[in-house]
């Protein structure tokens, strides 16, 4: 494997520190690799992580015996079995993702750029104990047609094409689920209805091509 992946995962854990994403040795990132993925070790902080200690699993749940991955491989390893367009994995416990989960509240559309986790809402997944099976189960319900979703009571997690993609959707996210926080904060805020986010989530396509549509182009 590419020296290079472990690198980008590195930065990414140290880049989800610094941006406050999550307190101490919580979160954990991964990237796929040919046989399995590379996953953030169990209960080292980022200031202490070294590229060395990031472990190898692999799809049918393996790993070397020295080693410790995250207690949430599960997940990890079930996104990379489901989803076939993820490479790279972030969970994180950012306070106001935490927040709306601690109210098993999902994100609706208040605002149209919900559309960026891939469909019209971020959903909330169902509660169970951290490092379980059912929590990984849970998980992938939620992310059923999406790339991100809340945790009930724990926190978020979301896919994209490499550490660095994944990390800025997290970022994305927890700053949803702020303007979200403030919105309820003045009474239930408008939610844009299906036929919009329909529309939103066409012209998101586009724009992430960088293609410009005929109502852009002023036609
Ligand atoms: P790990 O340190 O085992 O990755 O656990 C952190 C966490 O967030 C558990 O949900
Ligand atoms: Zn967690």
């Amino acid at each position: 494997m590419t020296p290079g992946l472990r690198s980008a995962l590195l930065e990414a854990v140290c880049e989800l520190d610094a941006r406050n994403l999550s307190p101490g040795t919580s979160g954990n990132l991964s990237a796929r690799t040919p046989g399995g993925f590379l996953i953030t070790p169990s209960g080292l902080a980022a200031g202490l992580m070294q590229t060395a200690d990031l472990v190898e699993v692999s799809l049918a749940g393996e790993w070397p015996r020295s080693r410790r991955p995250s207690s949430e491989w599960r997940f990890h390893r079930d996104i990379y079995r489901h989803f076939p367009e993820a490479s790279a994995v972030v969970h994180a416990h950012p306070p106001f993702c935490v927040a709306l989960a601690s109210h098993r509240r999902g994100i609706p559309a208040f605002h149209y750029s919900v559309a960026l986790a891939g469909g019209a809402d971020i959903r909330c997944a169902d509660y169970a104990t951290f490092g379980t099976q059912a929590l990984s189960d849970n998980v992938l319900s939620a992310l059923e047609g999406r790339r991100a979703c809340l945790m009930a009571n724990h926190g978020m997690v979301c896919f994209a094409d490499n550490p660095a993609k994944a990390l800025s959707l997290a970022l994305e996210v927890e700053h949803l689920a702020r303007s979200y926080v403030h919105a309820l904060s003045l009474g239930e805020p408008v939610v844009l209805d299906g036929d919009e986010m329909d529309r939103v989530l066409g012209q998101f396509d586009d724009y992430r091509a960088g293609r410009l549509t005929a109502r852009q182009r002023g036609k």
